[in-house]
């Protein structure tokens, strides 16, 4: 039976990327396996450079003086990472849920953080505005997209200092300026590829600022003169990444999966807002094209609907244990026939009730 998942992460990943990374698997260079082979060969050596090269292609940053590494840790290694290189004495950060959170704990552990807004008073169910950010900040940190509330930064404020911004969830996902940010960094597993790796783009300009020691490996400069090779990488995470780019780049880039998601989103949240039976968690504005996070208006109906999404092989579609209710999240993989599905059972639940 087709599967609709619509998992918030790990999560769904194009079927051609999954085929050609269990090809890899069995076979990926003369009868030896992605995970058996050094990952100095040249095989290996030309999928990390191919990774790197297609997401700053992808991000339109190539040649304007910027690196992408591929890491291990997952976006939480960034929050260390992220002030260990670049927080000599205080840092801005914008709280928007419980990822920009838990990035401003660690972030204490090596300076001093200003928080400049948070929207914790409302259960992070919108993104605030109106913030000043302190000049004399070392950077700017913010989470372009809430994965847990479902709310998503549309714009992102004119600052003087370096800008450095958690895309794990919508990477990839929409057209921005990314020159606008210093330092991106994303978890594959949102919408890149398996768990496993980080994406991290940094614009070395920034870098050699703080008077620390910076342990070897949390180092961006030594991960840089190491080609994201300081030591062995998450070979099949990186190899899986560099599919799912390439499958990107063959649909025509960012710009042609936006007009999809745009797609996607509209259809989730125009059923959410006419069917009396669902409410919305976000606030409207700040709503997020990858994560819609919503509730049943009568819980008698929980075991209904759920029997229902059973029944059409959606799964995945549970809220975070820490918001409850629902969460569809769409990300670059889910095809818009999955999200009509959904819609399809929704209606039907109101057609019933
Ligand atoms: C999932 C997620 C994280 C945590 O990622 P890990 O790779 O598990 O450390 C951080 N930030 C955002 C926005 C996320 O969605």
């Amino acid at each position: 039976m087709k599967k609709h998942n619509f998992s918030a992460g790990p999560c769904v990943l194009p079927k051609e990327v999954i085929q050609k990374a269990s090809e890899a698997l069995l076979d990926f260079d003369n009868g030896l396996s992605l995970i058996e082979i050094s990952h100095r060969s040249k095989p290996f050596v030309d999928v990390m450079e191919k990774a790197r090269r297609l997401a700053l292609q992808l991000l339109d940053l190539e040649g304007k003086g910027y690196q992408a590494l591929f890491l291990q840790g997952g976006a939480s290694t960034q929050f260390v990472m992220v002030a260990l290189n670049l927080l000599e004495t205080e840092a801005a950060y914008l709280n928007t849920g419980t990822w920009s959170s838990n990035a401003i704990k660690e972030a204490k552990l090596y300076g001093k953080v200003h928080e400049v807004a948070s929207s914790a008073d409302k259960s992070f169910s919108y993104v605030p505005k109106n913030y000043t950010i302190p000049a004399n900040c070392d950077y700017f940190h913010c989470t372009s997209n809430n994965t847990i509330f479902g709310t998503q930064l549309t714009t992102f404020p004119k600052t003087d200092i370096p800008m450095v911004c958690d895309m794990s969830s919508d990477i990839f996902s929409r057209t921005l300026d990314f020159s606008q940010f210093a330092l991106i960094y994303a978890g594959a597993q949102k919408n890149m590829g398996p768990a496993g790796t980080t994406l991290v783009v940094v614009r070395e300009d920034i870098l050699n600022k703080v008077t620390r020691s910076i342990p070897s490996i949390l180092n961006y400069n030594v991960q840089i003169a190491k080609n994201s090779m300081f030591n062995t990488p998450p070979v099949f995470a990186v190899y899986t990444s560099m599919l799912t780019m390439e499958w990107l780049q063959n649909l025509g880039g960012i710009s042609v999966i936006e007009a999809e998601n745009n797609k996607k989103a509209q259809l989730i949240y125009s059923e959410i807002d006419l069917n009396p039976l669902f409410t919305g968690f976000a606030a409207k504005e700040d709503r997020s094209k990858m994560n819609a996070t919503f509730n049943l208006t009568e819980t008698k109906l929980k075991e209904t609907f759920e029997t229902m999404l059973q029944k059409e092989g959606i799964s995945g579609l549970n809220g975070h244990r820490s918001v409850g209710g629902y969460r569809a999240s769409m990300y670059n993989a889910l095809t818009l026939d999955s999200v009509g599905v959904l819609v399809d059972v929704m209606s039907e639940l109101e057609r019933k009730a």
